[in-house]
């Protein structure tokens, strides 16, 4: 079998590297209060991005990453953090 003449650089789907960060299109953020939060790490456990950082005493997140899917706010044990839209 013959192989096809394709630049091994080329990628089939996307020539170009996207920058966009997935916070760039998140429509709800999530929101952490400090006085509930209790830094379980149960967030940052179920957050499919990982991208729930550890504070001193809370967990926030990184929202440059966020997408806003809202599991975090889903399985607080605490319900210390609330979704809310991003023109808030
Ligand atoms: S799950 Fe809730 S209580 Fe636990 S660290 Fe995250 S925000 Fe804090
Ligand atoms: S909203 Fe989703 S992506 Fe953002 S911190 Fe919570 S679980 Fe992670």
């Amino acid at each position: 079998m013959t192989k096809p003449n394709v630049p091994d650089n080329l990628c089939p789907i996307a020539v170009e590297h996207s920058t966009m960060l997935t916070g760039d299109w998140r429509a709800v953020r999530p929101v952490v209060d400090r006085d509930r939060c209790v830094k379980c790490a149960t967030c940052w456990l179920y957050c499919p991005v990982q991208c729930m950082v550890a504070r001193s005493t809370w967990f926030e997140a990184d929202l440059s990453v966020c997408k806003g899917c809202g599991i975090c706010a889903e399985e607080c044990p605490h319900r210390a953090i609330v979704m809310i839209e991003e023109s808030e």
